[in-house]
């Protein structure tokens, strides 16, 4: 079995990406596990910054890395919440802090324009200084509520209004969120590209 380190302590996250990735023989440990030190997410974009915490966790251990980075962009803000959606409203914001200043910049703006997106990035390297690493994205559109709805999934899950499903993201059973959301769609599409380059056809 291959051991990939992922650089994230969520086990919400690697439960998730465990199951995804059942078909390939690697073995995803946490780097937390593993003693890995954090770096500064210093890049501009989702990928850039999973790319630093991928190659720093792969440096730190000499194995290979998978991270991710996710948040949510409002067109309209300028992309904002974008990278800093997790301190949005100050380091070590809470969730309902965030939403409530999201709300608040939102106050300002045209109804028309409450769009918004999930986005998540996966990537990985095989090592630190991989130049071809794997990077798969994923996207999930809405609008900005009004207000709060719902009382599953965190962060802004209570005032990310889907159309198609006539609610928010906090009123979908975790299956179904799973199933439509950013990361999930950015896991599927991480899959395909994993077999691609690291499975022959013959499966070895
Ligand atoms: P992380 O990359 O998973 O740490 O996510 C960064 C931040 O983006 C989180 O703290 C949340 O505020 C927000 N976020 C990311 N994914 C979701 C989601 O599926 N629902 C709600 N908020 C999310």
């Amino acid at each position: 079995m291959r051991k990939i380190v992922m650089a994230s302590g969520n086990q919400g996250k690697i439960r998730e990406i465990r199951a995804k990735i059942e078909e390939f023989d690697l073995e995803l440990v946490s780097q937390k596990e593993l003693g890995v030190t954090d770096v500064p997410e210093d890049g501009l974009s989702f990928i850039e910054n999973s790319l630093i915490k991928a190659r720093n966790a792969s440096r730190q251990t000499n194995m290979p890395a998978m991270a991710d980075d996710s948040g949510i962009v409002v067109p309209a803000l300028g992309g904002q919440p974008g990278i800093f959606s997790a301190r949005y409203a100050g380091e070590h914001a809470s969730d309902q802090a965030n939403v409530d200043k999201l709300l608040n910049e939102l106050a300002k703006v045209p109804s028309a324009d409450r769009s918004a997106y999930f986005y998540c990035a996966i990537v990985y390297v095989q090592f630190p200084d991989d130049p071809t690493p794997l990077v798969a994205v994923g996207k999930c559109l809405g609008r900005i509520a009004q207000s709060v709805s719902g009382n599953e999934g965190f962060g802004y899950d209570p005032i990310f209004y889907l159309p198609e499903q006539g609610c928010t993201a906090a009123e979908l059973p975790l299956a179904e969120k799973n199933r439509i959301s950013h990361r999930g769609q950015a896991l599927a599409k991480f899959v395909s590209l994993y077999r691609e380059a690291f499975v022959s056809v013959d499966g070895e």
